[in-house]
Order: C-alpha cells, then sequence, then structure tokens
C-alpha cells in the first residue's frame, strides 16, 4: 500500500511502496543493462535524457518540445529511435545537451536480472542517492519496472525520490482496444497511444481494424479490399467527397515494432461475419444474395452507424477462401498469438432464408431442440471454422461473447462485453475470459457525466465508474475465476472523427482501469487514486494528451 503522504503518485500504484529520505540527482546518469535487457535500457536513456522537462517545465517549454519532436511521445518512440542510434537523434539531442552538460552526478541506472522474482512481470526498483537498480526476471517485468521510472522522471523531474519498490500485475491481460475502423487514425496516433499504453503497463493492443465502415488493413495480394474498403461517402455534407485510410504492411510492421518494444502484444480484429460491409464492398459475392438491395446492387462501405442485416455467407466456400488469404496476410504480419475474429451482432435472417446457408445447416444437423434449423448454431460452425484457419497459421481465436451461442470450440477466448454473464457462462464452460462489460466500467465511448454538454454515447461511465471494475465477479469459484485472464477497455471511435477526441474519452479512465487491472482487489482506495491522479494528471499534460478534467463522479 502507498504510505500517507506518498509524493510519487504512481498510477497504477504499486503492490509495496516505501519512501526513504533525499533523491538520486538524474542529471548525467548513465544506464548499464543486464544481457537481454539491451532494448529496456535504450528506452531508458531516452527517458531519462527528458527528465525534468516534463511537469517541472513551464507549459511553453513542455508544449513546445511536443510540437518540436512531431509528438515527443510518438515521434520518439519510432522504430528508428529506439533500435537504433535515434534515441540520442529523436530525444538525446537536446535532452543530451541539458543532461550530460548539466551538474552531472554521474549515477548509476543499473538493469539486473533476478530469476528468483516470483513471476515474469515482476519488478523491484531501488532508488538511492547513488543508483537506481531495476531488478527483473524477465524483459516484460523490465520494462514495468521502466515504465515506473518513466512515470517519476515525468512528475519528479530531474530529482527522484528514494525510495524501494515491490511490484507485479495481478492479471496478465491488462487490455485497450482502439476502434480505428470507424474513424481511421494515423500511425502517428497510434504510436501515442501505445506510448500512453506501457505507460500505464497495459500490455494488449486489441487494434480494431474492420467493420461496416471501413477495412483498415491492405491486403497485397487483393488490393481491392483496401481500395474499396478503407474509404466511404462523406454524407453529411452536401459536397461529395471520400474519406479514410489503410495501413500498409510498412505501417504495421512500423506500430508492432513500437508496442513490441513496450512489452505490448498488438491484437488484430478482422470482423466476421457480421460488421462486413467494408468486405463486401469489393466482393458482394460473399453475402448470401450476392449484392445489396435485392441482390443486384453494389455494396458500399457504411457511412451509418449500427447493425446490418448483410453478413458473410456461411454457406460459400468463397468465404473462407478469402478469409484464409487475410488470415494469411494478418499471420505474416501480427507476431502475436491470438486474433480476433469478432463474432458480435449478428443478423441471421439472411442465413435464415439462403438456400446456401441452409443446406449447410441440414447437412451439419444445426438443428434446435423442436428439430428446426437454428441459424444460432450456424454462427457457432462458421466461427469454429474461422478459428481452425487461424490455428492452421498458429493463431488462437478470440470473439465476443455472442460466440457462446454456437458452442464455440474449448480454446476460443471470449471477450465479455455485454455486462458480465457472457464471461461467467463462458468460464464455467472452461474458456479463458477476458472481461470488458460495457455497463459502466470499460466502454470509453461512453460520456464521463449524464450532461448533454459532454461527448459519448450509449451510456454514462465516470472515471469512479472505471476505477471501481472488478474483472472477477463474485459468483464465480475458485477454478473458474483463474480463467478470467484481465480486463480490457474499449474506444468505440463512431463518434470521434479526431484522435484528439479519443484522447478525452481515454483519459483518465483508462488510467484509472490500468489499476483495476494491475492492483490487487485490497490495494484499490478510491479516495488515494484520486489524490494520486492530481500528480498522474500533470504526467499526462507533459506528454500532451488531451484529457477530460471535469467531475470523477
Ligand atoms: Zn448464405
Amino acid at each position: 500500500m502507498n504510505l500517507p503522504g506518498d509524493p510519487t503518485g504512481l498510477v497504477p500504484a504499486p503492490r509495496n511502496i516505501t519512501i526513504g529520505d533525499g533523491s538520486f540527482p538524474v542529471a548525467g546518469a548513465r544506464v548499464e543493462a543486464a544481457p537481454g535487457y539491451e532494448a529496456v535500457g535504450r528506452l531508458l536513456e531516452m527517458w531519462l535524457a527528458t527528465a525534468g522537462r516534463g511537469v517541472g517545465a513551464s507549459r511553453e517549454e513542455g508544449a513546445s518540445r511536443v510540437d518540436g519532436a512531431g509528438g515527443a511521445v510518438a515521434g520518439a518512440g519510432g522504430g528508428d529511435a529506439v533500435g537504433g542510434a535515434g534515441g540520442g537523434d529523436a530525444v538525446g539531442g537536446a535532452g543530451g545537451a541539458a543532461v550530460r552538460g548539466g551538474t552531472g552526478s554521474d549515477g548509476l541506472v543499473r538493469i539486473a536480472h533476478d530469476p528468483s522474482l516470483p513471476g515474469p512481470e515482476e519488478y523491484r526498483l531501488d532508488i538511492s542517492r547513488e543508483a537506481i537498480v531495476l531488478a527483473a526476471a524477465s524483459r516484460e517485468g523490465a520494462l514495468n519496472g521502466a515504465s515506473t521510472i518513466r512515470q517519476l522522471l515525468l512528475s519528479q523531474g530531474s530529482k527522484l525520490p528514494i525510495l524501494s519498490i515491490e511490484d507485479g500485475p495481478r492479471f496478465s491481460w491488462r487490455g485497450a482496444m482502439l476502434d480505428s475502423a470507424r474513424n481511421f487514425q494515423r500511425v502517428e496516433f497510434i504510436e501515442k497511444f501505445l506510448d500512453l499504453m506501457a505507460l500505464h503497463k497495459l500490455n494488449r493492443f486489441h487494434w480494431h481494424l474492420t467493420d461496416d465502415q471501413g477495412w483498415r488493413l491492405d491486403i497485397p495480394s487483393m488490393p481491392e479490399i483496401a481500395q474499396f474498403g478503407s474509404r466511404r461517402q462523406e454524407r453529411r455534407v452536401n459536397i461529395p467527397r471520400m474519406q479514410g485510410g489503410f495501413y500498409t504492411r510498412d505501417d504495421v510492421r512500423r506500430i508492432v515494432d513500437f508496442a513490441g518494444e513496450r512489452g505490448i502484444v498488438v491484437v488484430p480484429e478482422i470482423e466476421t461475419p457480421g460488421h462486413a460491409i467494408a468486405l463486401l464492398a469489393s466482393h458482394p459475392e460473399l453475402s448470401c444474395k450476392g449484392g445489396a438491395g435485392d441482390g443486384n446492387e453494389p455494396f458500399a462501405t457504411e457511412w451509418r452507424h449500427g447493425i446490418f442485416g448483410d453478413v458473410l455467407c456461411a454457406g460459400n466456400e468463397k468465404v473462407f477462401e478469402i478469409l484464409g488469404r487475410v488470415f494469411d496476410e494478418v499471420a505474416a504480419l501480427f507476431p502475436g498469438p491470438w486474433v480476433h475474429a469478432g463474432g458480435d451482432e449478428v443478423p441471421k435472417a439472411r442465413w435464415s432464408s439462403c438456400p446456401k446457408c441452409r443446406a449447410v445447416m441440414k447437412s451439419h444437423n444445426l438443428r434446435d431442440e423442436g428439430g428446426a434449423l437454428e441459424p444460432e448454431y450456424l454462427q457457432g460452425w462458421f466461427m469454429n471454422r474461422v478459428a481452425a484457419l487461424l490455428a492452421e497459421r498458429g493463431k488462437r481465436m478470440i470473439g465476443w461473447d455472442e460466440i457462446l451461442e454456437g458452442r464455440p470450440r474449448k480454446d476460443a477466448i471470449v471477450m465479455s462485453w455485454r455486462g458480465y454473464s457472457g464471461g461467467v457462462e463462458a468460464a464455467r464452460l472452461g474458456h479463458e475470459v477476458v472481461m470488458s462489460p460495457q455497463t459502466k466500467a470499460c466502454y470509453l465511448d461512453h460520456k464521463h457525466l449524464d450532461l448533454s454538454e459532454e461527448p459519448g454515447q450509449l451510456g454514462v461511465c465516470t472515471v469512479r465508474d472505471s476505477y471501481s471494475f472488478e474483472p472477477v465477479p463474485e459468483s464465480l469459484g475458485p477454478a473458474e475465476a483463474a480463467l478470467i485472464t484481465g480486463g480490457q477497455a474499449n474506444i468505440w471511435t463512431e463518434l470521434m472523427p479526431f484522435a484528439r477526441h479519443v484522447e478525452y474519452m481515454a483519459f483518465p479512465r483508462l488510467s484509472a482501469l490500468s489499476e483495476a487491472f494491475w492492483s490487487p482487489k485490497e490495494n484499490r482506495n478510491w479516495d488515494e487514486f484520486v489524490q494520486r491522479l492530481e500528480i498522474h494528471g500533470r504526467r499526462l499534460d507533459a506528454l500532451d494528451v488531451n484529457r477530460y478534467r471535469g467531475a470523477l463522479e
């Protein structure tokens, strides 16, 4: 627990922290990393070089730093900056002059390998007057500790308090989903978002890449998909205009590398079999009717929001052939073990009347107890084929909780969004679960307050609601509770055309959720969090985050 008078304001709060007297001068400190931890060391060097230029600096200074560097947060981390000598170019150039030309103390920041720590993500941090020693059993643990040091640098400036921390996460899945389909964000913003995730020790970036309103992943073997699916007619103004964008292979590699350097696994989402209008825009033959309207019209990538009746036909083998080719590209680009395949909000009207879909239901005997053809089971059959396509490519499928309605494979991971009940049912059936309920907790497209002035949709979720989120429902026994691997914030962007708006909706609710995902339940304390948020908010300011500043509850 944090001691009273703890000046660090760390978010998420470390499990144990002891504050001593005195401070460690950052200026001139050099980093020494044990073998295998060199990349963490380079990140720390980059952050040390900017010490004292965060909260301590004037707002003007802070702003010019961000503007000048093209977003210090985003730009500094580019693969170049971290991988090569770029750390010096992007940040160290200016920072190096300030640091090494200053009142250098020649203090040491040492990253040590300590296999005796109780888990791979655990770390121990000791700051004395002479040295900072960060000990970890793995790169992930060291990155968690490095994030703590970075938070201290941002809030305490060039003198870090003497302290001792023992820390590690409660959950392995600490996720944030960003919807880049409804509105497209530049690579630079994705990097800024990932950087902020790492600051909060969040380690799973669920990237919603396809939906009715946009297909954002270029598939070079089928260029027509992004060509038609990534752009939509802007219909809110009376001037014909197409808007949108997509990510190339190089964009994705840059993002995956940037995330990986910060210990974040990117989990791409390709929506199936619903929310697929942007795919049908180039491949109308994959729908049950073969086209829009009576089946003879082309599909256009949607500009409206909601749920649409046309979905991928479950009785058309070409659907699985095309998905297989899409997953070839996905598997080649994303090194993580998981792919999210959607599965939510699939209207069954087309399947119920489609001769091809009905033939599959008959041949596989997908019937309800009364013997009638059951399209919910057809969805289960469809999702299991998708899971098999992914498994052939070495990936494990995640789906939204609707996949439970169709008897999914045991190894499918269920993401519970319609409240807790899907997650509870899934855990009882033996599935791994990620909790991201929309009920006043994890849906950051909801309004912060029930006021007409506040942006948002479909609900209200205060900062306190997010802070109070408990991923493990009391109704689960210990064995089932162990299947809850963590929690996730979801940022749907239908009403967020500008990335600055995403920042406003995400912070500080995502800061609050990071603690719900990280800290032991018994350590969480709202009043204390509010105090820490005073300090933490200034960190977000230093990183040029357009955070919400209104009432917290
Ligand atoms: Zn069909």
